[in-house]
């Protein structure tokens, strides 16, 4: 059985109501496409303020900031690998991007928390794959962390929904 906390659904990650959104960030961490500008216009110019104090984060790594006009409290920011074939560590680095904001909710206490696809748009990695990756990931996490209450992935489009539903399906049988 899938664990209960996590829940899969269709829609816009800005809008959620947990205590962390995650963004599928650049490295540079000052805004782009996709998720990353989507979130950027609906925190407002507080957002970019303060991740330019931050100098930037690593492929796979995470940063915290406040949410600022979002209903989220807080922002998770975690640059995914570009996809390159998958021989230059993508997995691994995906995975991570999952670790490392895992281990930012541990150490503020977070309870809530909606991801996207990290990694599936821009940057190409394959969704059937990324979305095993993610539910690996997510579930360890929430083996190891009974605090955790809630993940929420949000797809924002039939067809990350469908490869999220097609991973949750393999997970539980
Ligand atoms: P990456 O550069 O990591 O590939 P993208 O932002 O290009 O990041 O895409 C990641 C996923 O986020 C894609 O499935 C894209 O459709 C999705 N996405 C774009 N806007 C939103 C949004 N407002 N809420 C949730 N997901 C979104």
């Amino acid at each position: 059985m899938s664990d209960r906390r996590i829940q899969l659904v269709k829609g816009d990650i800005t809008q959620q109501r947990v205590d962390a959104i995650v963004n599928a960030a650049n490295t540079s961490l000052r805004g782009g496409g996709g998720v990353d500008g989507a979130i950027h216009r609906a925190a407002g110019p507080g957002l970019l303020e303060e991740c330019r104090t931050l100098g930037g984060c690593p492929t796979g790594d995470a940063r915290i900031t406040k949410g600022y006009d979002l209903p989220a409290r807080y922002v998770i920011h975690t640059p995914g690998p570009v996809w390159q074939g998958g021989g230059v560590n993508e997995d691994a680095l995906l995975a991570s991007c999952y670790q490392s904001t895992f281990a930012l909710l541990h150490d503020h206490n977070l309870k809530t928390v909606a991801f996207p696809s990290i990694g599936t748009g821009i940057y190409r990695f394959p969704i059937d794959r990324a979305s095993r990756i993610a539910l690996r990931e997510i579930r360890r996490a929430l083996n190891e962390n009974p605090s955790i209450e809630r993940v929420v992935i949000v797809a924002f489009d039939e067809r990350t929904f469908d490869a999220y539903t097609r991973a949750l399906m393999e997970e539980s049988s």
